[in-house]
């Protein structure tokens, strides 16, 4: 076991890590301006600049990794990605998670990495040009419609959007709510999951379609906000499907086949996010650490109270032990692939963010007032932090799936 980075990890994440320090840092305020300026739901200039910067660089679709046995079905189909493995996206995914609208500057930004993993794996040669490649070159975005007001949707099968086959077309009924980024103009595609057929077996009713977002009877009902926020200009959307008529060709690898395509969707995805998470750790951290060195509180700096000798030290240890978990689970999707990788996905799904919540309402402490306002933006990554405890499914599912896996080497305890 050797610990220490190759060249090809280091190169990549400095490369990212110089972009960050060069464009992204110094343009916080001019991004936070142009989404208060004028209207909510918008392009904004700055990130279309710095897409531009970043692929001309070659930054670009870093997450996709190189094609492990699923080549496109389409064999003409390129794309610009460096195919960096999971490890080594790994090392620059926590260079992004330090600004929340980073990762979009490298095409690397939710819930489109997801998408265009099920375009790649899923789609045939039509859809994969009609919607994958301006994924891939930036030029649209996607969202990605699973979860249902109604139902209990971190159990899939619950899912109760019907999509009915009439003649050459399927036509689409049900309501989601919690599609991210549906309020941003450029989205162009959404891939929905619904039932094609309630009689069969549990994890065979549901299935994948593509649906253009202009597609009449497609409605966003309005707009939810986190803790207040309301993340644009992407936001989250309540979505109504009324009788929303596709051409049978949109339908994603076949009927019945939702639940394959959600497991190859959801795998590289989490664990993209605990990346993430750990770089807002990481600067939570170091804000933290700059804050209490430089302040006075009775008669001493303080830092030098030891309440935060404590803090401090405890956010070192559970960021270092998030981060190792992250690159050996990373490590195993490279080796054996994301399926051997599950309970490491589950593990870093749950560590990860939990991890971030607590370091950042520390840091939040250590800021005072000032913490809990628009003028640092620990408030925000505390609210985008504490949302990843149910995206992507909830803790409690997660370890749901360790634990099973656990019991299950002890199986014989309760054999007959
Ligand atoms: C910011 C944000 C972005 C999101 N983006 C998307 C998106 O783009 N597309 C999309 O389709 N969805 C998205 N989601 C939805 C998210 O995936 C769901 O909220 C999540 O899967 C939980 O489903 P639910 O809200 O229906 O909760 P429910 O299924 O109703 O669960 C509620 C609670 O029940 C408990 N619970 C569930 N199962 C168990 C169990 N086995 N054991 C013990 N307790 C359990 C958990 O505490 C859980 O939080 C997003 C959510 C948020 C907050």
């Amino acid at each position: 076991m050797d610990f220490s980075l190759s060249q090809t990890q280091v190169h990549w994440r400095d490369r990212v890590k110089a972009f960050m320090d060069a464009h992204v840092f110094p343009n916080e305020e001019r991004y936070e301006r142009e989404v208060e300026e004028g209207a909510r739901w918008k392009e904004l200039p700055l990130v279309e600049e710095l897409k531009a910067k970043a692929k001309a660089q070659g930054l670009w679709n870093l997450f996709m990794p190189p094609l492990q046995g699923h080549a496109p079905l389409n064999p003409d189909f390129r794309f610009e990605s460096p195919g960096l493995t999971n490890l080594e996206y790994a090392l620059c995914a926590e260079e992004m998670g330090k600004v929340k609208w980073a990762s979009e500057l490298f095409n690397c930004s939710p819930p489109d990495t997801g998408n265009m993993e099920v375009l790649t794996r899923y789609a045939n040669a039509d859809q994969q040009a009609a919607w994958l490649k301006p994924l891939m070159d930036g030029e649209i975005r996607s969202t990605f419609l699973m979860t249902e007001p109604a139902v209990a949707s971190s159990d899939a099968t619950n899912i109760e959007t019907s999509i009915v086959r009439d003649g050459d077309d399927y036509v689409v009924d049900g309501r989601k709510w919690w599609s991210s980024g549906m309020g941003d103009p450029r989205v162009k595609i959404a891939i929905v999951m619904g039932k094609t057929d309630p009689g069969a077996a549990a994890h065979a009713q549901q299935s994948m379609i593509l649906v253009p977002a202009d597609a009449p009877g497609l409605t966003v009902e309005k707009m939810l906000t986190v803790f207040g926020y309301d993340h644009a200009p992407e936001g989250h959307g309540q979505v109504l499907l009324d009788k929303v008529r596709v051409p049978a060709g949109n339908m994603l690898l076949g009927e019945g086949r939702g639940f394959e395509i959600a497991q190859g969707r959801l795998g590289p995805g989490r664990i993209h996010h605990a990346m993430r998470s750990i770089g807002a750790s990481e600067r939570a951290l170091e804000e933290m650490v700059r804050r209490l060195m430089t302040r006075v509180a009775f008669g001493k700096r303080i830092h030098e109270h030891s309440v935060w000798e404590e803090r401090v030290a405890q956010a070192r240890i559970d960021i270092e032990m998030t981060r190792l978990l992250c690159l050996k689970a990373a490590d195993l999707m490279d080796r054996e692939g994301n399926r051997a990788a599950r309970t490491e996905i589950a593990m870093i799904k749950v560590a990860a963010p939990n991890t971030a919540v607590r370091v950042i309402d520390n840091a939040i402490q250590a800021f005072g007032g000032g913490g809990v306002s628009q003028v640092s933006h620990l408030a925000a990554s505390y609210a985008s932090q504490r949302t990843l405890r149910l995206a992507d499914g909830p803790d409690e599912v997660h370890r749901r799936t360790i634990a099973k896996l656990e019991f299950r080497k002890y199986r014989d305890l309760i054999a007959e």
